[in-house]
């Protein structure tokens, strides 16, 4: 019904009812329910889980929430992610958010009406209120997930930190920010309902807050503020604070812009990028259009060819190392062939080298033998003739 170029307008005569479509999604989004997943980064210690606890007026780490109890609507959950020095276990975990829905879409029996959606809608960037440059390890950890989600940055416990030195500080941290070409959240201007309280809320970022479930009494009534020494700072007081702000942008102005931008920005690119690596693409050579069956088929051929290639290569190689081992065995064949000949060969020499060292030797003891018996016959002879005289 809007007014395209193309499309003639016509003018209703009674009443259809198209206005209710709003109360149909409130409706629908009551009953199913609907996962709104906030992740809080910052150092130990800098206020996350105070200012959640604030934010959703509860105490997460103590309450246990029923799966039978009607009012509940929002499931919140906390992750503790492990101390580290790099942003990579951040990575990972929303890179495995999103592929498990990537699994969960891709299924023939999809049931993603009642899937629960983990994947990440806000990250609540956490700063000290140090009032020098941003770490290094902060810059570099926003710059390489604001690809991968909604970053908001939040200086916690603005309450340490005096409002002169607040503001200067705000602006250097988004010069910083923009100079480093780090993408933080843009609240969204082309809804006329919150169009001017977005471009405004842009331009006064980021939120400095205070994060606090302690009650103080003020005027009569009971309010949360953090009480130190030096005073009292309300966290809903807006002169106090930015927490009010930051509340209502995320949660009342913007959670389902926050919702989308996840699902058609950032969960869209992950799914670009995985459908790539596997070698999808809208588009095939001279940019053509090519459908999801053209690609399967042209994997599918390129695969086989590549398949057949590989057989063939491997059948080259087993041909060749035959060869190279018959060749071996025929070398091997051959020198024990030429050794068993020259022992054969060898065999009759040494036998007639035996026989010539018997002949010898026999030749010798007949020699001694004949030099004997010589020698006795002479003496016989000499004694004969000594008796005959
Ligand atoms: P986390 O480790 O980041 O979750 O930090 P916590 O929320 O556990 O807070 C650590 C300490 O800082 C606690 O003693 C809090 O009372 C205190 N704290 C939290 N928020 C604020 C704040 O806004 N201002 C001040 N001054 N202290 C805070």
């Amino acid at each position: 019904l809007s007014p395209c170029k193309n499309i003639c307008s016509l003018t209703m005569s009674s009443h259809v009812g198209f206005e209710s479509l709003p109360d149909q999604l409130v409706n629908r989004s009551i009953q199913q329910g609907f996962c709104f997943n906030i992740l809080c980064v910052g150092e130990t210690g800098i206020g996350k889980s105070t200012l959640t606890d604030t934010l959703f007026n509860t105490n997460f780490e103590d309450q246990e929430s029923s799966h039978f109890c009607p009012p509940v609507k929002l499931k919140a959950q906390t992750y503790k992610l492990q101390e580290s020095n790099s942003y990579q276990p951040i990575a990972d975990y929303i890179d495995a958010q999103f592929e498990a829905y990537l699994q969960e879409e891709m299924k023939i029996k999809q049931s993603l009406f009642n899937y629960h959606d983990s994947r990440i809608h806000v990250c609540l960037y956490f700063l000290s209120p140090t009032g020098h440059s941003l770490k290094t390890l902060d810059l570099l950890t926003m710059k390489n997930l604001d690809s991968k989600m909604n970053i908001i940055p939040v200086i916690a416990k603005a309450d340490t930190i005096s409002k002169t030195e607040l503001q200067k500080f705000k602006i250097k941290l988004m010069s910083e920010l923009v100079s480093n070409g780090v993408q933080i959240y843009q609240f969204p201007t082309d809804d006329d309902t919150v169009a001017r309280i977005n471009a405004a809320m842009n331009g006064q970022l980021s939120f400095a807050v205070v994060g606090s479930m302690d009650e103080v009494k003020i005027r009569n009534k009971m309010v949360k503020a953090h009480q130190d020494p030096w005073g009292v700072v309300q966290v809903e007081n807006e002169n106090h604070c930015d927490f009010v702000k930051l509340r209502e942008m995320l949660i009342c102005k913007n959670m389902e812009d926050l919702r989308k931008q996840t699902h058609t920005r950032h969960y869209k690119l992950y799914r670009r990028c995985k459908s790539e690596e596997m070698g999808f693409s809208d588009v095939g050579p001279e940019n053509k259009p090519v459908s999801l069956q053209e690609t399967y088929e042209a994997k599918r051929h390129e695969f086989h060819g590549e398949r057949q290639r590989k057989e063939e290569e491997m059948k080259q190689m087993s041909v060749q190392r035959v060869k190279e081992k018959e060749a071996i065995l025929k070398e091997a064949k051959f020198e024990h062939l030429k050794r068993v000949h020259q022992e054969e060969r060898m065999k009759p020499e040494e036998k007639r080298r035996i026989l010539d060292k018997e002949i010898i030797d026999f030749s010798k003891k007949k020699a001694t033998c004949e030099i004997f018996q010589t020698q006795s016959f002479l003496a016989t002879g000499s004694n004969l003739r000594k008796d005959k005289d």
